[in-house]
């Protein structure tokens, strides 16, 4: 656990950045031990853990930045722990440092990881270039994505240049992931009738690229997914329209062309200066989602806000006060002194 010697035992007025977190010392060595062990300390929520996460964090802000963010999603049983595996084993197979997080928002609603099943990925599991997390098991899907942030910036100051951020296909954690990541990739089965129910639900719009996996399976229907797809595609935030791509993750077909898109668009977004403004868009976003649940948890727990809430929110259910009129309420009670609230 991360119970041993911390700065959070320092008195507050002797902790600062001269004071150099061991775990730090053991991310930048490359030990995956400290790396694990200082994932697990962000991820805690006990006060001195917080407290001593965040220094660690700005110690290790120098040392971070440099790597290829990628985040992949997809329903489940679409193949990313065998897509993630195979692209994983031949990027380290190249030299690179690879490091495999999870949001699995499932988590949270049956209290067990589908992400966190121990038996995925255990080849590039045991690999020294390889560093694979599962998921935090608790917490809200803001929680979990923010942890994720964190996670992100301890595995690059130790080193790791590729960091994939995994998700399952469902609902908000892709657009959470597509605000951690650099580029997103959307995994599909290669039957059109999936497809468009991905695109019903607006997730193709946050994709960079669309890889139909299980092309082996049928590759005439992978095919028609495929132009189908590249047809209704049309330029994503990023200001270029995705790359629509087939390959079969089982047989480890199709993952160098893969690699090369990858490199592509990164450069394409480096080069047209997109690259580097989308990590500052996601710098501002974390700061105000910060914000935003820093008030909610001030606003829910204002001892009158608190007393008056359920009342007031049956009210509204109940189509018996306008939300406008309860918020007023509610606000009048949370800054009884504020003008604007009255
Ligand atoms: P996940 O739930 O998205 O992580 O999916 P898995 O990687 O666990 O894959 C689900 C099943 O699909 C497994 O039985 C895999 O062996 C199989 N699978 C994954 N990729 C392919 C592929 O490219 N072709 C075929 N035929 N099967 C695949």
């Amino acid at each position: 656990m991360v119970s041993d010697s911390s700065p959070a035992k320092v008195p507050c007025s002797e902790r600062g950045s001269s004071i150099i977190d061991p775990l730090l010392t053991g991310l930048r060595s490359g030990d995956r031990r400290a790396l694990a062990k200082a994932i697990t300390l962000i991820e805690s929520s006990r006060e001195d853990h917080r407290e001593r996460a965040e220094i660690l964090l700005a110690q290790a802000l120098p040392y971070t930045g440099a790597s290829l963010r990628l985040g992949i999603s997809g329903v489940p049983g679409v193949g990313k722990s065998t897509f993630i595996e195979a692209l994983g084993l031949m990027l380290v197979a190249q030299g690179h440092r690879v490091a495999v997080l999870a949001i699995d928002p499932s988590s949270r609603i049956h209290g067990g990881s589908i992400l966190g099943d121990k038996t995925r990925m255990e080849q590039l599991a045991s690999h020294p270039a390889a560093f694979i997390r599962p998921s935090p098991s608790s917490g809200t899907l803001g929680g979990v994505a923010a942890r994720t942030r964190e996670a992100v910036l301890l595995v690059e100051s130790a080193g790791f240049n590729i960091v994939i951020v995994e998700t399952v296909g469902v609902g908000q954690s892709e657009t959470a992931v597509a605000d951690l990541t650099d580029l997103f990739v959307l995994l599909q089965l290669p039957h059109a009738g999936d497809d468009l129910q991905a695109m019903k639900r607006g997730v193709m719009e946050w994709a960079d690229l669309i890889v139909i996996n299980k092309s082996d399976l049928d590759p005439e229907a992978a095919a028609l997914a495929q132009s189908q797809i590249a047809m209704a595609q049309r330029p994503t935030h990023l200001g270029q329209a995705p790359d629509v791509l087939r390959l079969s993750a089982l047989r480890g077909e199709g993952l160098h062309d893969f690699w090369d898109r990858v490199q592509h668009q990164a450069a394409a977004l480096r080069a047209t200066g997109r690259f580097d403004q989308r990590r500052q868009e996601q710098w501002r976003a974390w700061m105000w989602d910060l914000i935003h649940a820093r008030l909610m948890a001030k606003f829910c727990a204002h001892p009158a806000v608190h007393e008056a809430l359920r009342p007031i929110e049956n009210a509204v259910v109940e189509g018996q006060m306008l939300p406008t009129e309860a918020v007023k309420k509610l606000m009048r009670l949370f800054e009884p002194s504020s003008p604007s609230t009255h």
